[in-house]
């Protein structure tokens, strides 16, 4: 189900940044809106032929004040950590350099396919500079123009074949989920008290490294369940981990990797501009959703806070509106044997399908009651509904003319559609279509 993922590295300058925007092209706005997730910009999606992969730019992950070696250093660690594949970028303008052949030391130590790029490569004539990177001993350079977009097909083609192959992994049927947020919510504490609470451990889950800290266990009604790890919860010690990116970089993919995203928020500290930025992208990404108040043990309550509580949040997350609420504490376990039991709920409904017979009836009920809007004496004419896809459920309406369907019109049918079947915790989307 996951993704490949290809990372780019290379010491600074050499077009690491333009090359992923370049191969990121138009798919990067799908989080473009998203405060705090744009301006990283060090992770996309991306798709060459058919074949989906996900990619992160390394260079865009700055470890703060660490000397220049270091940096690269830790940024070619982090794309072995983290990648199927690496694009190990130089430039033709400036030729080899110390600081590429220190890169490419690093990355002797992997055995994960290293593909060299010889970048800056802006016209034909320029093709014979790459010879000089044979000596990096990472075999035959591909030469590309990330600036005028020159043998980046190529590139791709390269890179797609060296992806492990996916044909041999057995179906994994275990409901994913991960606990997301900013540093000190408690999401090392929740995995903790949830494995507490859980003691039937099946086992790591075994492939590929990055994966080898997801643990599998089986709740009390024998569902299985990956809670995959997020942020190096258990894997603490790396200096790169401490910072801020990676922090990001990490919470994206495991919310790529999950069925269910539980976001979790610190009842202490309230919530703050930081909390939203990966809520957002895990609804953008059409995750299930659970928000976790944690740290309800620690204030002061009466009979209304847990109310006021649950207001702040539906205003603060208001596209969350579909997400269940639950306040718990990692330290005294309160009402966390339950979570499992909801975060199933919330993936059975975010795989839910629902009858296209029955469908129809609830959004030609709702129109009969709520009639369709006009614009200019034009009437919006719904004529047929049907799910098209799951994870999340999606549903295609069939109209004379999409541009009569308002946002609002769309919302009371998705509210219709709410009320009919469950779908609490999943985003539901609606595409309008021309009919005649
Ligand atoms: P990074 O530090 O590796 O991410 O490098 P950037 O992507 O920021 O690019 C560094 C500089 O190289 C910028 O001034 C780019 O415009 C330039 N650059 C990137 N790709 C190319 C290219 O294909 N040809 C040329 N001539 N310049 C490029
Ligand atoms: P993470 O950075 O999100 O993984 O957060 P941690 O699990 O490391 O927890 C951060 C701090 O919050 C630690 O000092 C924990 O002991 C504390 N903490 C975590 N969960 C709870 C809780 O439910 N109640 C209280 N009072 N403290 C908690």
């Amino acid at each position: 189900m996951a993704n490949p993922i290809v990372a780019i590295v290379g010491r600074p300058n050499v077009g690491k940044s333009t090359v992923f925007n370049r191969i990121a092209g138009e798919r990067i706005s799908i989080v473009e809106d998203i405060p705090g997730v744009t301006r990283d910009r060090i992770y996309a999606h991306s798709e060459w032929m058919g074949q989906k992969f996900n990619m992160i730019d390394t260079g865009g992950i700055d470890i703060g004040d660490e000397p220049f070696i270091t940096q690269i250093t830790e940024q070619a660690e982090i794309a072995i950590d983290e990648a199927d594949v690496i694009v190990f970028l130089v430039s033709a303008k400036e030729g080899v350099t110390d600081a590429d052949e220190k890169v490419a030391k690093i990355l002797y130590g992997t055995d994960k396919p290293v593909i060299l790029a010889v970048n800056k490569v802006d016209n034909p004539e320029m093709r014979t500079e790459i010879y000089d990177f044979y000596s990096l001993g990472f075999g035959e350079p591909v030469p590309i123009s990330g600036t005028h977009g020159i043998g980046t097909g190529d590139l791709l083609d390269v890179v797609c074949q060296a992806f492990p192959s996916q044909g041999k992994s057995i179906e994994d049927t275990s409901v994913k989920f991960s606990f997301i947020g900013r540093p000190n919510v408690g999401k090392s504490s929740l995995v903790n008290a949830i494995l507490g609470e859980n003691r039937v451990i099946v086992s790591n889950v075994e492939g590929t490294t990055r994966d080898a800290i997801d643990t599998k266990f089986i709740s009390e009604n024998k569902t299985e369940f990956t809670m995959i790890d997020t942020a190096g919860i258990r894997k603490k010690g790396k200096v790169y981990e401490t910072t801020e990116k990676y922090s990001v970089l990490r919470a994206l993919r495991a919310i790529d990797r999950s069925d269910v995203v539980c976001v979790v928020l610190d009842a202490k500290d309230g919530i703050r501009e930081q909390d939203k930025h990966v809520a957002g992208y895990a609804h953008e990404a059409g995750r299930g959703i659970v928000i976790v108040v944690n740290k309800w043990d620690a204030i002061e309550k009466n009979t209304h806070t847990m109310q006021e509580f649950e207001a702040t949040i539906r205003a603060e997350f208001q596209y969350l509106s579909y997400a269940p609420i639950v306040f718990v504490s990692a330290k005294t376990t309160q009402r966390l044997n339950n979570l499992p039991e909801l975060i199933e709920r919330v993936n059975k409904n975010h795989q839910r399908r629902i009858a296209s017979s029955v469908l129809n009836d609830v959004v030609m009920d709702a129109i009969a009651h709520n009639p369709t809007p006009t614009d200019n004496g034009k009437r919006l004419r719904v004529y047929y509904a049907t799910q098209v896809a799951i994870q999340p459920p999606t549903f295609v309406v069939f109209v004379n003319d999409p541009e009569l369907m308002h946002f609002s019109y769309a919302r009371f049918l998705e509210n219709q559609i709410r009320a009919a079947f469950d779908f609490e915790g999943t985003p539901i989307h609606l595409i309008e279509r021309r009919r005649k």
